[in-house]
C-alpha cells in the first residue's frame, strides 16, 4: 500500500462519517476546504481536509471551481498572484461554468456606480476607465453561497469536533474585502468571533492567503466564523441547532439535510 492511500485509510478511520451531510453517510474520501485552486502552487493550508461522501464532493464541484476562481481574481494582493494559474483556472469557468464568466469592458457609468456601491471614493491621477474593476455576474453568487456553507460546515466540524446534524441550520453570506459598504457591516461579527486560526503550511510562506476568526458554544450548539482569503473574499458563516434557528426564525438559512439534495 503506498503511504498516500494509508495516510488517507488512516484518516478516515478515524473520521469515518461524511462532514457534510448530516452524519448519515459513511466517507469515502478526503476534501480539502477550501480547496487547493484557492491557494498559489495549489498549497492548501495543512490540517484542512475533512472526510466526504461522493455525493457531497460531486454535489459542490461547480461551486467549488468557481469560488476557487473569485478567491484569485477579488485577491489584490500580487504576491498570490500566478499568471499560468489564473488563466487554467478562467479555462475552466470558461468549459464548465461559463455563466460564471467575469464581464470586462465596463462603461464608465457602470464602473461610477460600482464604486458608489462599494463606498470607494475615486483614487486621484488616475481615470476611471483604467480602473482595474471586473463585474461579477449575478450568477456566481449561488455558487459562492453554498461553497460558504460548505466552508460553515467544515469549520464546525473543525472547531466543535464532531459534525453538524441534519436538522441544524446553516447561513452564510460573502463579500469582497474591497467592499467598504459590506466590510463595515461585518465589524459586529468581527467583534463576536475572537478565536483566531491562520492557514500556515510546513516549509511554504503562506502568507495571508487564508485565516478565519470564530465563536462556538455547545448549549445552545452554535457556531459562528468568519473567514478571509487574501485581500480578496470574505465570507461569514453560522451554523446552530434546530431550536436555536427557529428561535431566530431566520428565512435565509438552509438545513443541513436540504443543502445538496442527494
Ligand atoms: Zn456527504
Amino acid at each position: 500500500m503506498g503511504e498516500a492511500r494509508r495516510k488517507r485509510e488512516r484518516f478516515l478511520s478515524l473520521h469515518p462519517d461524511c462532514c457534510f451531510c448530516g452524519g448519515i453517510t459513511p466517507a469515502t474520501t478526503l476534501d480539502h476546504v477550501p480547496p487547493r485552486v484557492c491557494f498559489a502552487g495549489r498549497h492548501a493550508p495543512d490540517s484542512f481536509q475533512f472526510p466526504a461522501c461522493p455525493g457531497c464532493q460531486n454535489a459542490t464541484r461547480i461551486d467549488e471551481l468557481v469560488f476557487g476562481f473569485f478567491v484569485r481574481m477579488a485577491d489584490t494582493d500580487d504576491e498570490n498572484f500566478r499568471q499560468g494559474e489564473f488563466e487554467r483556472l478562467l479555462s475552466g469557468i470558461k468549459n464548465n461554468a461559463p455563466h460564471a464568466l467575469p464581464r470586462l469592458n465596463l462603461s464608465r457609468g457602470q464602473l461610477r456606480r460600482s464604486l458608489r456601491e462599494m463606498g470607494i471614493p475615486k483614487p486621484p491621477g488616475i481615470l476611471v476607465e483604467e480602473l482595474p474593476l471586473a463585474a461579477i455576474s449575478i450568477d456566481v453568487h449561488p455558487h459562492i453561497l453554498r461553497y460558504a456553507r460548505k466552508l460553515a460546515l467544515a469549520l464546525y466540524y473543525r472547531e466543535q469536533e464532531r459534525i453538524a446534524a441534519p436538522g441544524h441550520h446553516v447561513w452564510a453570506m460573502w463579500c469582497q474585502a474591497t467592499d467598504r459598504k459590506r466590510m463595515n457591516a461585518f465589524e459586529d461579527f468581527v467583534k463576536m468571533t475572537p478565536l483566531v486560526t491562520v492557514g500556515e503550511r510546513k516549509n511554504v510562506n503562506f502568507g495571508n492567503q487564508f485565516a478565519y476568526r470564530c465563536n462556538k458554544a455547545d448549549k445552545p450548539d452554535v457556531f459562528a466564523a468568519i473567514a478571509q482569503f487574501g485581500l480578496g473574499i470574505v465570507t461569514a458563516m453560522i451554523v446552530v441547532d434546530a431550536p436555536s434557528a427557529n428561535h431566530l426564525k431566520w428565512r435565509d438559512s438552509v438545513q443541513v439535510q436540504d443543502l445538496w439534495s442527494h
